[in-house]
């Protein structure tokens, strides 16, 4: 038996979430006693998988064919579907982000195994299979008793942490059998933002609301996100009125992350944008209005006008990375 982790392959790299979800099975394995195998589908450079070992990854099962490069849903659930038979694997991995979300329910229904999204924590108890998961837009946890030989879940960006555990990792070339590799969808045109980094994988947001008044006023915290690598996202409002991309609207009905650091501006803190935030591992809030509920969330907190806080606080974070 194996514990099996889908590791995205995002143009030949391997992202911070893939060696999370590696750190996680690693702490399992530790309890279950099974190795870690890893699934990585596509073209992919073998320097990059080297890096899964450092996180206690023992063996990667690589479906390196070009055909492969594009994702298509199906095809990747079959896939996994028989790296699963290949590892025997009981517990499989997948990252909670739109591949995940696409491909561990498909697989769910193939082997006929109970599925657990959004888990928050390492599982609670092995045997029963119990574990944790975000209920409610996040103002509640559910335990999960999984009852199925096969388990499948999606671990939450930021739930565990990475965890270096260095291990010698093995290599394997793997070659599904798939009978009918193509698409019955395909995307013909894609706009991708490639500035600044990417929400989903950002260790520090940089987020504004409606108390930054305006789409220009929204340079400044572009500067402010730019002096600590930081990505920005907005309240839904902001994001409504265009003052800022679709993209970036973090809440109930935007993305759901979980950075180590969250930093909101001119936000009010409304129950549904908090939905999104609440994984965050540290909030702060800036806001002019002492009462505004976002405090209540916020584990450090500054009243007072943005517009003067956030330039000041650009000088002291240039200079703190300066002197670092
Ligand atoms: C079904 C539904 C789903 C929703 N989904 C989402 C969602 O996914 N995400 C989301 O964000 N919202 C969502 N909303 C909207 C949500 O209810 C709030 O209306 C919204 O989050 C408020 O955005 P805001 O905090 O930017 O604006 P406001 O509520 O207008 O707050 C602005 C804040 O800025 C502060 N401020 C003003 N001037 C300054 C200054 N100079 N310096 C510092 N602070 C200042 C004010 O004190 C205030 O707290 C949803 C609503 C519904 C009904």
């Amino acid at each position: 038996m194996s514990i099996l982790v889908y590791i995205r392959n995002v143009g030949g790299k391997i992202k911070k979430q893939s060696l999370e979800l590696t750190s996680y099975a690693k702490a399992m394995s530790e309890k279950l006693d099974l190795p870690v195998v890893g699934l990585v589908i596509g073209e992919i450079d073998e320097a990059e998988l080297q890096a899964l070992g450092k996180y206690g990854m023992n063996k990667i099962l690589v479906a390196g064919n070009a055909q492969y490069n594009k994702r298509v849903n199906r095809v990747y659930t079959r896939i996994a579907e028989q790296a699963v038979i290949e590892s025997n694997a009981a517990y499989i991995l997948f990252p909670d982000n739109n591949q995940g979300k696409a491909i561990a329910p498909r697989l769910s229904v193939r082997l006929k195994a109970g599925f657990v999204p959004q888990v928050m924590n390492l599982p609670e108890s092995y045997d029963p299979f119990i574990v944790s998961k975000r209920a409610f837009t996040g103002k509640a946890l559910a335990s999960v008793q999984v009852k199925t030989e096969r388990k499948i879940m999606t671990p939450m960006l930021n739930s565990f942490g990475l965890r270096e555990a260095p291990v010698e990792i093995s290599i394997e070339l793997f070659s599904p059998q798939i009978e009918e590799p193509t698409s019955r969808l395909e995307i013909i045109n894609k706009q991708t933002n490639t500035d600044g980094i990417n929400l989903a994988d950002a260790d520090i947001v940089v987020s504004g609301g409606r108390g930054l008044k305006a789409a220009e006023n929204f340079a400044m915290l572009e500067e402010l996100a730019q002096s600590i690598d930081a990505a920005t996202a907005c309240s839904r409002p902001v994001a409504d009125d265009g003052w800022r991309p679709a993209d970036e609207h973090v809440g109930q009905t935007g993305k759901i992350i979980a950075p180590n650091i969250y930093i909101a501006i001119g936000i009010s803190g409304a129950i549904q944008h908090v939905a999104g935030v609440s994984g965050s591992k540290c909030i702060v809030a800036i806001n002019s209005d002492a009462e505004a509920p976002i405090f209540e969330v916020a584990d450090y907190g500054l009243v007072g006008d943005a517009f003067k806080i956030v330039p000041e606080l650009t000088t002291l974070f240039r200079q703190f990375m300066k002197d670092k």
